[in-house]
């Protein structure tokens, strides 16, 4: 695919889907993608079904519109999919995918091995923001749609600061730039800021962390028992993994919170800062992502679950030494 509008070919209802959990890349890249199709296609009807996210974002346009309820609804003309490496991360979005006539995949998952009938998946792209970017008309990105997109990359990106940020990214950013957009507020409002309830999160996970693999493993948790007490929910817990991935020494980072499903299971968000290939360890398990950042789900004592992960980075570890 070149250009989105290959896609539309005349569709009059078009729904806009992303993973569960949803971050600031698919925040952005979801109100991104609606705001060029309010402009660039204005007799459609764009709805975007997404589950609840940062209030920090809700200063983007289009925040208001998006549907949380996920009501039964006929099937759309086409259905895009934006930062989600596989079907099963729509989570209760699924319904609009399934019954969708025309299903379009735009993402930058290592792990995507390609679904639904039309995919543009990059992997060397720092965000689906940035994805997104290379497929629309530059003239048409207003200061709307620009909004969005540098927050996308902003946030998986850590602020240009990641090893997935590029020449291009970088270009991609000075563009957006000239929209007239206001970097700082984005920077300061969006990803640096945290909520009182946030900071006592990371303090909780920081001070449960532990040591693995003579300390090139690095791991914490946040339990269902710490969810409850400090009144957190997934939402809380962006950036923990990245506060323990700059412990001297740790070559990776580990760390764990209750997955919304089940009490019995934890959600592993995975940092990689050196040579171990954290999408292969989560592939292993049945997840996915990118090289240096990826994450599954798994059952068990927390620090059994660390010590499959541990075993795993250790025979990388060896391989490449
Ligand atoms: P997180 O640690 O949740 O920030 O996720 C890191 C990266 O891995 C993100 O790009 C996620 O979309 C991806 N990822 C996390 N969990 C999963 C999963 N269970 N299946 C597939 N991809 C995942
Ligand atoms: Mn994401
Ligand atoms: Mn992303």
């Amino acid at each position: 695919m070149r250009r989105i509008e290959e896609v539309l070919d005349g569709a009059g209802r078009i729904c806009i889907l992303g993973h569960i959990h949803p971050d600031g890349d698919c925040v952005g890249a979801c109100l991104g993608l609606y705001n060029y199709l309010k402009s660039a296609c204005p007799e459609a009807q764009v709805t975007v079904h997404l589950e609840p996210f940062s209030e920090y974002f809700s200063f983007l346009q289009g925040t208001e519109q998006v549907d949380h309820a996920f009501p039964e609804l006929p099937p759309y003309d086409l259905c895009f999919v934006m930062d989600c490496g596989d079907r099963e991360r729509l989570g209760p979005t699924v319904k609009y995918f399934d019954s969708a006539r025309r299903k379009v995949c735009v993402d930058h998952h290592i792990t995507n091995q390609g679904f639904g009938d039309v995919w543009e998946v990059q992997p060397d792209a720092s965000s689906a923001c940035e994805v997104l970017y290379s497929l629309l008309d530059p003239a048409q990105i207003s200061r709307d749609t620009a909004e969005c997109l540098y927050l996308g990359i902003v946030h998986d990106t850590g602020v240009f600061k990641h090893s997935n940020t590029s020449r291009r990214t970088m270009e991609v950013a000075g563009q957006l730039l000239e929209k007239g957009i206001s970097p700082a507020y984005i920077i300061d409002e969006t990803f640096s800021k945290k909520s009182f309830a946030q900071n006592k999160a990371l303090g909780r996970a920081l001070l449960s962390a532990r040591l693995w693999l003579d300390g090139r493993l690095v791991a914490g948790v946040i339990t269902a028992r710490d969810m409850e007490e400090l009144g957190l929910d997934s939402r809380h817990l962006d950036g923990i993994v990245d506060q323990l991935r700059v412990t001297d020494g740790a070559k990776l980072a580990v760390f764990l919170y209750p997955s919304n499903e089940s009490q019995q299971e934890w959600k592993v968000s995975m940092r990689s800062n050196d040579k171990v290939d954290v999408s292969r360890i989560a592939v292993s398990f049945g997840g996915g992502g990118h090289v240096k950042a990826a994450g599954c789900t798994l059952r068990g004592e927390w620090t059994a679950v660390v010590d499959q992960v541990a075993a795993l980075a250790e025979q990388q570890m060896r391989e490449t030494e």
